[in-house]
């Protein structure tokens, strides 16, 4: 793998090694990605590898077509999902898919995680919506997941039927802490209903909540 590629492998690397001992994926599920800056390829996660003994020279480059140009192992089971993200949305820069435990139980029951607490403010909408059910590892499944965020515009963050969570970002670090998040965010909705009735926030609550972040931000930067 040439140098430049490299340095986006220890991020990608780095991130899903974090992503495995975080208990977002189990075995081998669950893929990484980010656009590699200036090129039309991106550097993705290997095929079936356990995560712990991965390293940045065991990440593969992908064309955006979904055609490894390079790496020692096959690229991630699900690369037509990730290249076809990068090839229609020009904003997308990394593309994080796990399979962590309450999302994908709100996949299966194919119920939108709407937004109850502060964890979920990355989403970008009132609720996490959920693609229409496609194979795993398809173009169909790309297809599915394109459509999902054109229908939901702005949203960083999808459910994928009776299979997992995927969220999108300008940086691999948006990303990934997105993923962390909507999985906190889906396990306090358990909770929370096992105790009584969550209360959605609203459009409203959440644009002032954003705007009161946005003005901490303005002062502290
Ligand atoms: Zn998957």
């Amino acid at each position: 793998m040439n140098p430049y590629w490299l340095t986006f492998a220890e991020s990608v690397c780095s991130t899903a090694r974090m992503m495995d001992r975080l208990g977002l994926t189990a075995g081998t599920s669950g893929n990484i990605s980010m656009r590699v800056p200036g090129q039309s390829y991106a550097v993705i996660t290997p095929s079936g590898m356990p995560y712990q003994s991965l390293t940045p020279n065991d990440m593969t480059v992908i064309d955006l077509a979904g055609q490894q140009v390079a790496g020692i192992h096959p690229a991630s089971s699900e690369t037509p999902l990730h290249a076809h993200l990068y090839s229609v949305f020009e904003s997308i820069h990394a593309v994080v898919h796990t399979h962590s435990l309450y999302a994908t139980a709100f996949s299966v029951v194919r119920k939108p995680i709407p937004l109850v607490s502060l964890e979920g403010l990355g989403v970008n909408s009132l609720n996490v919506p959920v693609a229409e059910y496609a194979l795993p590892g398809t173009s169909d499944l790309a297809i599915s997941a394109e459509l999902a965020l054109r229908s939901n515009p702005g949203v960083q963050a999808i459910l994928l039927p009776n299979h997992g969570l995927v969220t999108i970002g300008a940086a691999l670090e948006d990303a990934f802490s997105l993923a962390i998040n909507v999985e906190r965010e889906a396990q306090i909705l358990a909770i929370a209903s096992s105790l009584g009735t969550p209360v959605q926030l609203t459009a409203a609550q959440l644009s002032q909540i954003n705007a009161t972040y946005a003005a901490m931000h303005a002062k502290t930067a």
